[in-house]
Parts: structure tokens; sequence; C-alpha cells
């Protein structure tokens, strides 16, 4: 009797609980594909259930929304660090430049970084294309993709395409110094050839006094050289106080000097403009030795300083090729060179202005 009693709650209970599972099971069901308001009118212990259930799917969508916006803005932070550097180097790389001869020393140095530079471009446009991508999908689609774990776009993987497009980045930034110092060690190459050539030169035109001349023997004025044992005064600068200008020489291929912080501040100033004309300064005249300078002044009489006068002879200044188009007052240039100049302690002063009583417009002077 007693067991056949206990059999009946057993049967009874066994009974309830499967009811009590079904319920709960047709309420999970229900909140996944009914509104709340029908819910409601399931079974208490089931809307307990239910709730703890959407709890979590709310909870877990919230953590996914959270970390797709913040995989949004690294993205966008990568793109714009990608930008950047793209456009920094397409400054410099996209105009066929004066630094970049085809042939002559280290040119094959100077082919291999430009190869690499190349590769890197590609590789970053790559990454960049792929992140944009995701970016447009998660911005447009973000609602749907956290209540859809299956979705390609979450914020983990926009972080990873993320990290892709900077390490991209960070490889053509490396790619694009390693090219623009190929380049700056073949400019150097080249002065260094120029230097050797010209000090076992023939022998000069007679009157010429040691300095090159032209097919009709007139002399081509070049920037001295200077002398090892000069006393510090105008034109008799020592070689201890001057820096030969490693990035550049004049048109006839002979090297550069100025005073050590001209020269490094003119560095500077050419780094700039290069970054803005995808070329060197093309220099014609810094240095002037006191010999060059009565030369000169026996050549040119009023139109060259008195000796010992010269800002050349100091070592700080420059005179530009004279090329009017390039230039010449009102070229982009010079207009340029006037308004950038001053950063790095070069300008052209009142005198030479062109509205100045001795308008030069290739004359700049060094005086921070
Ligand atoms: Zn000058």
């Amino acid at each position: 009797m007693l067991a056949s009693r206990a059999r009946l709650i057993a049967g009874v209970g066994a009974a309830l609980a499967i009811v009590a599972i079904g319920v709960a099971v047709f309420a999970l069901q229900s909140a996944r594909t009914s509104p709340v308001g029908d819910v409601a009118l399931v079974a208490p212990e089931a809307v307990v259930v239910l709730d703890s259930e959407r709890g979590l799917v709310a909870a877990g969508a919230r953590l996914d929304a959270a970390a797709l916006a913040h995989g949004v803005r690294q993205a966008r932070v990568h793109l714009q660090a990608a930008a950047a550097t793209a456009d920094a180097v397409a400054q410099t790389a996209t105009q066929p430049s004066a630094d970049q001869p085809s042939d002559g020393p280290d040119a094959d140095a100077v082919d291999a970084a430009g190869a690499q530079l190349t590769a890197s471009v590609a590789g970053l446009d790559t990454a960049v294309a792929r992140l944009e991508g995701l970016v447009a999908v998660a911005v447009s689609g973000g609602a749907a993709i956290v209540r859809d774990a299956t979705a390609a776009v979450s914020g983990a993987a926009l972080i990873t395409a993320g990290m892709e497009a900077e390490s991209a980045r960070a490889a053509l930034e490396a790619a694009h110094r390693g090219w623009l110092a190929a380049l700056d060690a073949q400019a150097a190459e080249q002065a260094r050839l120029a230097e050797e050539a010209r000090a076992s030169a023939a022998d000069p035109a007679p009157g010429a006094d040691g300095r090159p001349t032209d097919s009709a023997g007139d002399i081509l004025w070049v920037t001295s050289v200077p002398t090892a044992e000069g006393d510090g005064s105008n034109g008799h600068l020592p070689m201890s106080v001057m820096c030969h200008i490693p990035w550049g020489t004049d048109q006839l291929g002979y090297a550069q000097y100025l005073r050590c912080d001209a020269a490094d501040a003119l560095t500077g100033l050419n780094d700039a403009f290069r970054a803005a004309f995808g070329e060197s300064i093309a220099m014609d005249l810094t240095y002037r030795s006191y010999a060059d300078q009565v030369a000169m002044k026996a050549a040119f009489g009023a139109l060259a300083a008195r000796p010992g006068t010269s800002s050349h002879g100091l070592g700080t200044a420059l005179d530009v090729q004279e090329w009017p188009d390039v230039y010449g007052f009102g070229t982009e240039r010079y207009a340029w060179l006037v308004e950038n100049g001053p950063a790095h302690g070069w300008h052209a002063p009142a005198r030479v202005r062109e509205d100045g009583p001795h308008p030069e417009y290739w004359h700049f002077e060094y005086a921070p």
C-alpha cells in the first residue's frame, strides 16, 4: 500500500516535472521569437529562466557592440596614420627628381630601395582596402552584426585588421627612410667623385688662375674650397669650421661648402623643400674665398661685392641657380623659400628682395 502510494506520488511528480520542463522549453523558444508581452503569459518560473537567458544575450550583445565600436575607432586611427604616411611618401616619390639619376654611383642600391618602396606602398594599399571594407560593413550593419554571432565583422576582426594595417604602414615608413637614405648616399658619392675629378683635372686654361672655364675660355664661377690654414676672416675660413653639403653640388658637379651650422640648417630646409617639390634646392654658389671674390670683382665690377665684405666669404650665403622661371621673383619656389627659410635660419635680405635696392632672387643668407 505504502509502496503503491509512493509510486503514485513519484509518477505524478514525474509528470509534473515533464510538464514544467515542457513549459520552460516553450517559454524559451517563445522568448526568441515572440514579443515580451506574449511571454508574460507563461508560467512565472519560466519567465525567471527566460529573463536570465535574455539578460545574458543582452549583456553579450552590449559587449560585442562595445568591442565593435572600439574596433571602428581604432581602425579610423590606423586609417588616418596610413593616409598621412602614404601622403608623405607620395610627396617625395611620385615626381621624377633631380636627385634620382638612373645611372651613376649606387644606382643599384637606389633601384633596390625604390622597388622596396613600391612593394610597401602596395602592401599598405591592400591592408587599408581590407580595413576600410570591414569598417564600412561595421558602420552600416553594426546593429545586425552584434545579434548574429556568425557575422564576419567583430571588434576582434577589426582590431586584427587594424594591426595589420599599422604594420604595413610601419613597413612603408621604413622603406621610405631607406629610399631617402639611398638617394642621400648616392648624392654624397656623386659629390665625392666630382671633388676627386676636380682635384685630378687637367691643366686649367691660361689666365683662369686654376678656375674652370667654358669652351670659350670664360671662367665658370664655382664655390671655393676652404683651405686648411684659413685665419677665419672673410674669405679665409679654415676647413675645420666648414662643412661639405652632402646632398648637392652646383650644376658643374662641384662640391658646396658652408659654415657648419649654416650647412646643417640648410640641410633641414632642403628636407622640407624636397618634401614640397620632390627635388633638392638647386645650388649655384655657396662659400667664396677672398681670392675668388677679388677675381669676381675684377670680372663684374660694381655687380660684385667688395672683397672682404661678401656674406659668401663668411660661409653663410647661398645662391640658388639663376633660373628665372624656376627660382625667380614670383615663382612658387622663390615664394616657398622666402616663407619657409626663416624657420631654418635662412632668409632673403631686404636689399635683394624684388623691391630692394639690389634685387637678386638667387641670394639667401643664414642669420638664425
Ligand atoms: Zn649671393
